[in-house]
């Protein structure tokens, strides 16, 4: 079940499709085992112009618009969760911003190569004292002549091992979120520190790493947008970073519903297949409804972005949904797997453990409620 899309649209999604199934899905296990997606891919996704969609051409971009991108974050969140993240990072929330906020030079200093895929970006807003309550960041950014001094720690932070440029909230001025900054950080700048955070429950193929730094000197042409605009920044990339959350998330779900279902039509019990008990066939049915659901609540947020209309409450409403229904569709593929769900020869075991971190970044599902909350009552639960 499908809305009918146009050529262009269509034939994206083949393409993303047959890509994913040749370059992602053979090798998302051994990538999961080994805690490494092959980092050769990201130079794949960038010949595939997959890190440039919704950037223009002028900046290195494939062009493309909102609906794209979650068609393309669809197909990769099928195929491996943690390949799905580094576009979704070093595009959907340092590429975009960069577009949004950025000067002409920064762009061209930066756009082209992300594009490219010859760089990669990660987005610094995360601390190990501030997560949900990011507005309070502690991070601080010091004037000192032309330049900014940089100290302070990010935690969980995507692509952060790998990225060539960090996209980094700081403190410049008075407490709250009115008092934040967005700088440009290469991470090869002295003082940049990083360390990968292994053990995670999933993503496992994703570099998520914790930033230090230490006395980082940039000069102010780093800075993103103006002093004390970088809380909205980030703000605005994660609200339209949701959009392809929830993208990836229907990804995940979709892979799920493929595998109980092709596995239900395989496996024998009582001399039958397992499809043909109607407890089996409702766990599949639940998790194809929420897929159709999460999908179209996805699609709402992209037309709405494409329309040039507001999309927050809508973006919220989307993320919450589809992550929670990715989780609840990987625990369903697990249960129509029975034991065999269990161990990692099959795909739904690694399916639950990357859909559990959907609920929780780029705001958990209880942030996400007072969003909606906030957005049906105008009263503001964050103060
Ligand atoms: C694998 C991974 C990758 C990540 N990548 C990035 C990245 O690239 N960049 C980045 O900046 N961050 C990243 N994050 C961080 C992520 O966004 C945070 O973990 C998330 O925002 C939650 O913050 P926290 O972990 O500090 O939890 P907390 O904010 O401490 O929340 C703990 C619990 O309290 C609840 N809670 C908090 N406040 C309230 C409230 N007011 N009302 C009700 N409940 C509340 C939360 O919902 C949650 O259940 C990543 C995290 C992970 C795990």
């Amino acid at each position: 079940m499908d809305l009918e899309l146009g050529d262009a649209h269509r034939e994206l999604r083949e393409v993303a499709r047959a890509w994913v199934d040749k370059e992602v899905v053979p090798y998302a296990a051994a990538w999961d085992r080994a805690e490494s997606v092959d980092t050769a891919i990201v130079r794949k996704l960038g010949d595939m112009g997959f890190l440039g969609i919704e950037i223009p051409e002028e900046h290195g971009g494939s062009g493309g618009d909102a609906l794209s991108y979650c068609l393309l974050l669809e197909e990769l969140g099928r195929g491996d969760s943690s390949v799905r993240g580094i576009v979704s990072v070093s595009l959907g929330l340092v590429g975009k911003s960069l577009e949004a906020y950025g000067s002409e030079q920064q762009k061209q200093d930066w756009l082209p190569r992300l594009c490219a895929g010859e760089s990669l970006g990660c987005f610094g807003l995360t601390e190990p004292g501030t997560g949900s309550d990011a507005a309070n960041l502690t991070t601080r950014a010091v004037r000192d002549g032309e330049d900014w001094v940089l100290t302070g720690t990010k935690m969980f932070i995507t692509n952060g091992t790998w990225a060539d440029i960090a996209l980094i909230f700081a403190r410049t001025g008075e407490p709250g979120p009115k008092g934040v900054t967005a700088f440009l950080v290469p991470t090869d700048a002295p003082g940049f520190g990083r360390t990968e955070i292994k053990g995670k429950l999933g993503l496992r193929g994703q570099a998520t790493a914790e930033i230090v730094l230490d006395g980082v000197r940039v000069p102010d042409s780093a800075r993103l947008g103006g002093e004390g605009q970088g809380f909205r920044i980030a703000m605005a990339a994660l609200d339209k970073g949701r959009m392809g959350v929830a993208a990836g998330c229907v990804g995940v779900a979709r892979a799920c519903l493929e595998a109980a279902v092709r596995y239900a039509g395989e496996r024998e019990q009582f001399g039958k297949p397992i499809a043909s008990y109607q407890l089996v066939q409702e766990l599949i049915a639940d998790i194809a409804v929420e897929v159709e659901a999460a999908r179209l609540l996805a699609w709402r947020v992209a037309d709405l972005v494409d329309r040039g209309r507001p999309f927050g409450t809508e973006a919220s409403v989307a993320k919450l949904f589809a992550s929670e229904a990715a989780v609840k569709a990987a625990n369903n593929a697990i249960q129509v797997f029975g034991g065999y769900g269990y161990i990692d020869e099959y795909p739904v075991s690694k399916y639950l453990r990357d859909a559990r971190v959907l609920t929780l970044y780029e705001g958990t599902s209880q942030i996400q409620k007072l969003l909606i909350g906030r957005a049906l009552t105008g009263v503001n639960a964050f103060v």
